[in-house]
């Protein structure tokens, strides 16, 4: 589903450097990846995306060289076939919680709004337990009801590879637990591809691999 090869980032400013020589990651495959804050998890995934390009490198996702396409096809890429989890959520303040999960259907024709679709939104949402918040605008939710509809926003359309930040960061032990086993069931269902950054070591055991940013420091920069 993912591959990478040597690839090397660095932003336009700043000495933060990403070097990474290989790696893989299969179809259906669900993949946990830690690291100390600032080793370049959200970096990653942004590369991963196609939110940013590497300098150097190639990153194919679903047999797609992402990191040749120029912008415009890497958006369309990215809002068919990835579910993107920020880890600041990335919610529209002038949406309420439907309209912002709804949000890439009426930013792209690839994705088809239908009622079915809404309805499966609306369900969703009350798998996570925001299902009584549909109406409410991202300002007046707390921080794990706005991370719970960026997870609704990102599993709406069945994307094959799901990028998880942190996910579970914001949320309380039940909470956390539901919306882990709504991400796999998801994940199951679809077929889909899951990486996902996580602080969390107790929740390890339920991914079938983990790789280690320490793997990647870079201590030439
Ligand atoms: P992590 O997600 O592992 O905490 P990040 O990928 O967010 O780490 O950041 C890796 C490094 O890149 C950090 O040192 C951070 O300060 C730096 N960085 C992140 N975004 C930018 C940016 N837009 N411009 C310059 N430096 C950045
Ligand atoms: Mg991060």
């Amino acid at each position: 589903m993912i591959q990478i090869e040597s690839l090397e980032f660095n932003y336009p400013q700043g000495e933060f450097r990403l070097s990474i020589p290989r790696m893989t990651v299969e179809h259906g495959e669900k993949v946990a990846v830690i690291g100390p804050s600032g080793s370049g998890k959200t970096t990653l995934l942004n590369l991963i995306a196609g939110i940013s390009r590497p300098r150097q490198g190639s990153i194919t996702v679903a047999n797609q060289r992402i990191s040749d396409y120029r912008d415009a096809r890497r958006r369309n890429f990215r809002i068919t076939e990835i579910g993107f989890v920020f880890q600041d959520f990335e919610l529209l303040d002038y949406l309420n919680v439907i309209d912002n999960i709804l949000h890439p259907y009426r930013i792209t024709r690839a994705l088809k709004l239908t009622r079915r679709v809404q309805h499966r939104a609306v369900e969703l949402a009350e798998g996570l337990g925001i299902g009584n918040k549909l109406k409410r605008y991202s300002s007046e939710l707390s921080q794990g009801e706005k991370q719970r509809a960026a997870i609704c926003r990102a599993l709406l359309p069945r994307p094959r590879l799901i990028l998880a930040d942190e996910a579970t960061g914001n949320l309380d032990p039940r909470n956390k637990g539901r919306i882990l086993d709504l991400l796999f069931d998801n994940v199951a269902s679809s077929e889909a591809t899951l990486l996902a950054v996580t602080h969390d070591h107790e929740l390890l055991p339920r991914f079938d691999r983990v790789v280690d940013f320490l793997d990647y420091r870079n201590d030439a920069a």
